[in-house]
């Protein structure tokens, strides 16, 4: 550990831009926090250099019980890393990577379980006259600015107390109820008085207004969780098994469902969707014609295709709408899904639905598609697998679901009921299969998921829709439970500590490897995948990296 940053920074006015990278390593500050340069900047236009401050555990003095456990730590740094793109704001050489609604756990801020010290870390563009060092701006960004930061973001005594422990209470509240879920039977719960509509499609604040309508649950459907923080919240409890969404267009139905979707991440207090949550192992699923698709068993759905393929190991570079979605189902199954969602505007019509009339028209040997409506109970019975699903326009799926909940301008009702009597009429249609056979678990070559572009790793996130991963593009922008473009760089990382630590090892099948990465990851994955990188990122989900895996164009299945 070094002193005398700032002298140092002055001796360096003038000198060639290069000189920087002299500085990388520990220095200590005159305040007491530890200053790293953790790499440096080549010149003036490359990627900005990474600066770490560490603030020791007594000088932010943060009391223990507020990262006493890792949800906690988790919440008090994303609100540390909010306090501190605060500080920096109108300092364009500084960037705090905060995140938006999400609390997620990202590479910007940590809290350290020990000793309760802080690290936060961002990127820094070291400042140049041409290709000269600015010494004295140098000086003012790493020697007053940042300890200004430091001094009002991330000690105590400059924080809010009562905002932060509400922030904290909040996540963990969020937490408890998602934990609750198992042990009631549901798989997700919107609580009384939630706000799901968004302000736009780019916004992703509550909407505001005299127009919102906030969530009131079906008295059937209604259910109390007792929660830590806020007592006893009731709320709709979507049960295990097959729901169903109806209701007019624009009565509300993908809202309450895309709720349900990122009710796997916590939000922040304020949200309209603390207390908005699935289980953890839901995924969303959609059409998405032209992925890939490499050696997946999608022969439940997709059978007796013309070209005579064999669709139990069914491989194509440029699926169909219909097989594309077919086979990222079976992939989250893979992965180990437990909750499937599925909007009506965003699905396959054939893979859903296939009525009786159209049955008398086109006989079953000239279909190869088999649709959902005639699995989706065995995935529940035979497989534990439960769905929601958006369908406003078959009554197919009246008979095969458990619950139906109609949208009424905004207000859901419980109309299982009556569906059912509806259902019991017959329609004449038949049902094509007796059950869903189950997944085929693969494994993947580690030697075609390969990050080195000439030697070197690659792994790039450009917005919230493309990973750049070695040579490969890899196209996200069907994984919609990405919450944030900093997740796209957690997925590369993710990817690439897989690989270089052997999960992925020509033997292990996907699921497996999923498993030790959760395994590695669980006592908090900042450390692991800053190992590989230091980067701005936030963590994803094991759901995620699998389905980046899955659109990796070069991927290799051994089996
Ligand atoms: P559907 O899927 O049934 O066609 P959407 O969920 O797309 O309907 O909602 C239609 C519109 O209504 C959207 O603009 C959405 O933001 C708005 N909306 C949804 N829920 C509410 C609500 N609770 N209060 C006010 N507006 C809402
Ligand atoms: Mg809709």
């Amino acid at each position: 550990v070094r002193t005398g940053l700032a002298a140092e920074l002055r001796g360096l006015e003038g000198a060639q831009y290069g000189r920087y990278k002299g500085l990388v390593g520990r220095w200590e500050m005159p305040g007491g926090e530890l200053l790293e340069l953790v790499r440096g900047q080549s010149d003036p236009y490359a990627p900005p250099a990474r600066v770490a401050l560490h603030v020791p555990g007594r000088l932010a003095a943060l009391p223990p019980e507020l990262w006493r456990t890792a949800t906690r730590r988790r919440a008090l740094s994303s609100y540390l890393a909010r306090q501190a793109a605060h500080a920096v704001r109108g300092e364009k050489a500084l960037r705090v990577d905060a995140g938006g609604q999400e609390v997620l756990e990202r590479s910007s801020c940590t809290v350290s379980g020990e000793d309760g010290s802080v690290t936060l870390r961002l990127g820094a563009a070291l400042p140049g006259h041409g290709r000269r060092i600015d010494g004295r701006e140098a000086e003012r960004l790493l020697c007053q600015v940042l300890p200004r930061v430091v001094e009002r973001a991330l000690r105590y005594a400059a924080l809010d107390a009562d905002e932060v422990q509400h922030f904290v209470e909040t996540v963990e509240d969020s937490v408890a109820l998602r934990d609750a879920l198992d042990g009631l039977g549901l798989v997700g719960f919107v609580a009384d008085g939630a706000v799901l509509p968004r302000r736009s499609g780019v916004d992703d604040r509550p909407a505001t207004g005299s127009g919102v309508v906030p969530f009131a649950s079906p008295d059937a459907l209604r259910v109390t969780v007792e929660l830590p923080h806020a007592g006893p919240v009731t709320g709709m409890g979507v049960p295990e098994g097959v729901n169903l969404v109806v209701g007019g267009g624009f009565h509300g139905k993908s809202t309450l469902l895309r709720a349900l979707e990122t009710g796997i991440w916590d939000h922040v207090p304020g949200d309209g969707r603390e207390l908005v949550v699935s289980r953890s192992e839901t995924v969303k699923l959609r059409a998405e014609d032209g992925r890939r698709v490499e050696r997946v068993d999608v022969h439940a759905f997709v059978d007796h295709l013309p070209d005579g393929s064999d669709t139990s190991d069914f491989s194509t570079q440029n699926a169909s709408g219909s097989t594309s979605q077919a086979a990222s189902l079976c992939e989250a199954v893979e992965a180990g899904a437990r909750v499937l969602l599925i909007d009506e505007d965003t699905a396959a019509t054939n893979l859903m639905i296939r009525d009786a009339r159209m049955q008398s028209l086109v006989a079953k040997d000239r279909e190869p598609l088999t649709p959902l409506v005639d699995t989706v109970r065995s995935l529940h019975r035979d497989h534990g697998v439960s769905t929601v699903l958006v369908m406003g326009g078959s009554g197919d799926y009246l008979e095969v679901a458990d619950r139906v909940v109609m949208m009424d301008a905004y207000r859901p009702s419980d109309v299982t009921a009556r569906a059912h009597e509806i259902a019991a009429v017959p329609t004449g249609r038949h049902a094509e299969a007796e059950s869903f056979p189950g997944v085929v678990a693969r494994v993947p070559d580690p030697s075609s998921l390969d990050a080195e572009v000439r030697g070197r790793p690659r792994i790039r996130a450009r917005g919230e829709d493309v990973l750049s991963f070695g040579d490969h593009e890899v196209d996200l922008r069907a994984v919609e439970q990405i919450a944030d473009p900093r997740q796209v760089t957690g997925i590369g990382l993710t990817l690439e500590l897989m690989v270089r630590r052997g999960m992925l090892d020509g033997q292990r099948t996907l699921a497996e490897a999923l498993d030790l990465l959760d395994e590695l990851l669980a006592d908090g994955a900042t450390g692991p995948l800053l190992s590989i990188r230091d980067e701005d990122f936030a963590v994803p989900r094991r759901f995620e990296t699998a389905a980046a895996i899955n659109r990796v164009r070069g991927l290799r299945m051994l089996r």
